[in-house]
């Protein structure tokens, strides 16, 4: 049996052999509305090492969000986790936990920014009032002792004149400020892992860059791991050490951010970066045609076939599931019938049908090569 047949390591390692921060192993996260069956998150795994970003890229609905909110333990009815899937934060099973053991993490471990800061500040009280809280419930620190917290924080974001802004209310603040200081009540918690959904997707560029610098120097200072989701190619080249492609539900590229911009494999990651303002000097902007589908049943074939210019018959008949793109690549698979690409057609699309059918199929690297 040649390598890509052996059993895989679970998860990819990260740079290191250090323990990854987060373990995402096979999750699946589905709504059971009255109308039909979303499996928004459909078997997904990756890693997160120490003082590592990690990229969550691809088009709007393929399910991005529903990933860091699974991750976060705030998916709600019609929404579940299900069986089978396991969220590892430095080693534990998040995966089954109560509501109450939830809050505990999100407090002390994880925290998450959003894409609208003004959705999660709340009007009607001062920016410094929210940070205090947030200081009082993670730090459990009142009064001038939260306020000091609370100046700290709003300065290590890069906020001047802090103490004066922490009087003012969320309106008052500019988005890239309100941006910061949501940055900032994140912080308050102390985190570990940061997961950042689109932070800069409602900015202009200018304020983009700076915000992306912001969590740059902050991932230095306090060695955080950084979760970054965005449709924007440009944006994940920008801040990511390793990249994971997500269409439909599903990853369907994972490599290290150079490799995924030098030598893309998937015909959607592709697409993707086709579609870059800029990439292709003198060229038309080429665009993905369609949309991406609701994934409602249960995959036992490509999701991206109908839009796919390299689309065979047996796409429409196979599931791909993630393999090295070519044997004995340890850090960059692709889920698409192409590869390996130094297999036939054949053995290639055999080695997929054979995977797919075992249920823990979703492993990526060569377990002999690592040896
Ligand atoms: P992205 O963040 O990549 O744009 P999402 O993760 O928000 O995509 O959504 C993925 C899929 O899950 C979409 O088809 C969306 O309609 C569905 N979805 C998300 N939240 C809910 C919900 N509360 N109820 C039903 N479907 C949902
Ligand atoms: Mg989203």
């Amino acid at each position: 049996m040649s390598d890509a047949d052996s059993p895989a390591p679970s998860t990819v390692a990260s740079e290191t052999d250090e323990e990854p921060v987060l373990a995402v192993e096979n999750l699946r996260t589905t709504f059971y509305t009255d109308k039909e069956t979303i499996r928004a998150v459909d078997g997904i795994s990756f890693d997160i090492g120490p003082g590592e970003t990690v990229g969550i890229v691809g088009e709007s609905g393929s399910g991005k969000s529903v990933t860091a909110r699974s991750i976060m333990g705030l998916v709600d009815a019609p929404g579940r986790v299900e069986d089978g899937s396991s969220i590892r934060f430095k080693g534990e099973e998040l995966v089954g936990k109560s509501p109450e053991q939830w809050r505990e993490i999100r407090g002390n471990g994880i925290a998450m920014v959003f894409q609208d800061p003004l959705s999660s500040l709340n009007p009607v009280y001062t920016v410094g009032n929210q940070i205090k809280e947030a200081v009082r419930l993670h730090r459990d620190k009142r009064g001038q002792e939260a306020t000091d917290v609370a100046i700290e924080l709003l300065e290590a974001v890069g906020i001047p004149d802090a103490a004066r802004r922490l009087k003012e209310y969320p309106h008052q603040f500019s988005g890239g400020m309100r941006q910061r200081a949501m940055i900032a009540m994140a912080l308050a918690c102390d985190p570990e892992l940061l997961i950042c959904d689109e932070p800069t997707t409602a900015l202009d560029v200018t304020i983009q860059a700076q915000i992306l610098q912001l969590l740059k120097d902050l991932q230095e200072e306090r060695d955080l791991s950084i979760m970054f989701i965005t449709h924007d190619m440009g944006v994940i080249a920008q801040v990511a050490d390793r990249v994971n492609v997500m269409y439909a539900g599903e990853i369907v590229e994972s490599a290290p951010v150079v490799e995924l911009f030098e030598d893309p494999r998937h015909p959607y990651t592709r697409g993707l970066l086709r579609s870059i303002p800029g990439r292709q000097q003198g060229e038309r902007l080429e665009t993905i045609e369609g949309d991406v589908p609701t994934p409602t049943e249960e995959p036992t074939y490509c999701r991206f076939a109908p839009r796919c210019p390299k689309a065979f018959e047996d796409c429409e008949a196979v599931h791909p599931v993630s393999v090295p793109v070519e044997s004995g690549a340890t850090d960059h698979t692709a889920a698409c019938l192409l590869y390996p690409e130094d297999r036939s057609r054949e053995e290639a699309v055999e080695l997929h049908r054979s995977r797919g059918t075992d249920a823990d199929a979703d492993t990526t690297a060569d377990a002999e090569d690592d040896q």
